[in-house]
């Protein structure tokens, strides 16, 4: 938690320096409000909630005083009433063996050590865990979840560059299968350079898991890099589009400027927000908390 705070701390103390330097000793009038929501444009939150907030400010406050502390409630109160809808923890079903979580995202995002993280965390809660080095065009990618494998004590089903991603994916879930494992954690590749190969891949992966499974992915999670800003809202349309995105995942977010990214996400998009980033270690994994994430914007 002090992590993410002092991580946010970056993102809001733009914001909250901005809200300092635009409200103090002066009244809440159109000029204070523009300059407010480009503020809070500037830090990512998207002009449809910039403009909500500024709103809701206005509302029966329009021309009178106002301190720094009340804009900030105000804005730590309208970032909640984004965020709590799509904050919702991700529920594994036991009954299933195995639970098989697809991972999607651009390279660079964070899934490998996202993955690392997860597994560590399902080890921990009593469930046996497979991983599935699906990035098969990476080598750095597989070696990667193999060291995360012997760190967490989880099996981690490999093969060599340039194989068939599909493949690995059938013969690891037959696998987890065949030894009643409880989830299955599939990696995939990220290279958004090639995005006509990549979809296909992942499509391909996806149809060959279903042939073992139709009910499979039970989730898939899109892991985005909060140091991204802007281009996570695209990444959000791209694998929505392909591997119908369950849920989220934001990285990175103890070293970013740029958390307000995730509030546009959930006011376009609405998906399920489960886990936040805040640090390269494998306890740095934190279920979403929508307040908490809103008091650490506001500052
Ligand atoms: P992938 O290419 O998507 O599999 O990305 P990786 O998992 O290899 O991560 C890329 C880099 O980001 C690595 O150096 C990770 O240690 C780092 N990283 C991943 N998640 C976080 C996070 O939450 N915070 C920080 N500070 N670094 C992270």
């Amino acid at each position: 938690l002090q992590r993410l705070k002092d991580g946010l701390s970056r993102s809001s103390s733009a914001i909250g320096d901005g809200i300092v330097s635009i409200f103090t000793k002066r009244k809440l009038d159109d000029e204070t409000l523009e300059e407010l929501e480009n503020v809070l444009i500037q830090a990512d939150l998207g002009v449809t909630t910039a403009t909500a907030i500024t709103e809701a400010l206005a509302k029966g406050r329009f021309g009178k005083d106002i301190s720094d502390a009340e804009v900030r409630a105000v804005l730590a109160e309208e970032v909640t009433r984004v965020l709590s809808p799509v904050a919702s923890p991700l529920v594994l079903d036991g009954a299933r063996k195995p639970h098989v979580l697809l991972v999607v995202g651009v390279n660079g995002s964070g899934k490998t050590t996202t993955i690392g993280k997860l597994a560590a965390k399902f080890r921990a809660e009593g469930r046996s865990v497979m991983l599935a080095a699906g990035d098969t065009f990476r080598a750095a990618a597989i070696e990667q979840l193999k060291v995360w494998g012997e760190r967490t004590g989880t099996p981690v089903i490999a093969r060599a560059v340039g194989s068939d991603a599909a493949g690995l994916a059938y013969d690891a879930l037959t696998e987890a299968r065949a030894k009643g494992v409880d989830v299955l954690i599939v990696d995939t590749a990220g290279r958004l350079q090639n995005k006509t190969e990549l979809m296909a891949e992942l499509e391909k992966v996806i149809r060959v898991i279903r042939k073992v499974d139709p009910t499979a992915p039970h989730d898939t999670l899109l892991v985005l890099d909060a140091t991204t800003g802007q281009n996570a809202l695209a990444q959000v349309e791209v694998f929505g589009r392909v591997a119908g995105v369950s849920g989220l995942v934001m990285t990175k977010l103890d070293g970013t400027a740029r958390g307000g990214i995730l509030v546009a996400i959930a006011a376009k998009h609405k998906l399920p927000v489960h886990f936040i980033g805040v640090g390269e270690g494998v306890d740095d994994l934190e279920p979403f908390d929508a307040r908490e994430f809103a008091e650490a914007i506001a500052g």
